[in-house]
């Protein structure tokens, strides 16, 4: 039933570790920002970022995240030459750019393609917040159009995980108008009878969360994660009230009714194939 379908739970080793407030050596150790514990890299990403003591979900990039869900080979990328330009002349902005570039290795804060989980077809879009934190400028917005699009084209789902600061200040009101652009594709789609699944991971704010990122047909959250649209202390500042402590988390979002579900990152493949399953032509129906 539904629950079985979230609540699965696998087991993994954990190393011991009890040392806290040392020096990390680079590389080899991880430190988790959330507990303290040092634990191996290795070990860390064999669990998928998920921390081995505290269940602390470490961010992934686009790269990682595509590999750890899509069956091996399968990914074929889209539109990875497209680049930003300055339409505003915002001052050091292709500056910017071109070091996020040669930082994180690919050319804009998503990434889309398609590719096969658990063999059903599909197309995804996966933003990465490492590159200008995962803004979305006009680049983003478009590649996430076309994917869409192509999704559509093609009769198969449309996944996307969204990591992000929100619009890119840098390109000012065209930045804004990709939540137009993108919620009027997903329509199309939705309406051509394709499916949507959104999963926000830490951060989905401003612009993104108020799009496409809240429009699935399903919307899940990685625990934990900080979803909202302004900031804590401006809606503090608004409504002259006291917020609750888990405002904007995954769980408190799904407590009033905005989520789904909220998935740990050790089960989301399987729930993503269950759901995929029960979709698909001829799919088996697991609720
Ligand atoms: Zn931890």
């Amino acid at each position: 039933m539904l629950k079985d379908l979230f609540t699965k739970k696998k087991k993994y080793a954990s190393i011991p570790s009890e040392v806290a407030n040392q020096d990390v050596p680079e590389g080899i150790m991880t430190k988790c920002p959330s507990c303290k514990k040092i634990m191996y890299t290795k070990e860390l990403l064999k669990n998928l970022k998920v921390c081995l003591h505290c269940n602390h979900h470490h961010p992934m990039n686009a790269k990682e995240r595509i590999q750890s869900l899509l069956d091996k080979g399968s990914f074929i990328a889209y539109d990875e030459d497209m680049v930003s330009e300055n339409p505003l002349q915002f001052p050091n902005y292709l500056e910017k750019l071109e070091g996020d570039r040669k930082k994180t290795g690919i050319n804009e804060a998503v990434v889309t393609g398609e590719g096969t989980l658990n063999n059903f077809p599909l197309v995804i879009a996966v933003m990465d917040s490492t590159f200008r934190m995962g803004s979305m400028g006009s680049v983003v917005g478009e590649k996430i159009t076309r994917a869409i699009e192509k999704a559509k084209e093609k009769g198969v789902p449309f996944i996307i995980f969204t990591a992000s600061g929100g619009a890119r200040m840098q390109e000012g009101v065209l930045s804004l108008m990709q939540m137009a652009k993108t919620s009027s594709a997903l329509k199309l789609h939705s309406e051509s009878g394709g499916l949507i699944i959104s999963i926000m991971t830490h951060p989905t704010t401003g612009g993104v969360s108020a799009s496409f990122a809240s429009l699935g047909d399903y919307n899940f959250a990685e625990p934990k994660a900080l979803i909202g649209f302004a900031g804590r202390r401006i809606i503090e500042q608004t409504i002259r009230e006291e917020l609750p402590e888990d405002f904007q988390t995954a769980e408190f979002l799904l407590k009033c009714g905005q989520l789904d579900a909220v998935i740990s990152r050790l089960d989301l493949k399987e729930t993503l194939t269950n759901v995929l399953d029960i979709h698909a032509p001829g799919g088996e129906t697991k609720w």
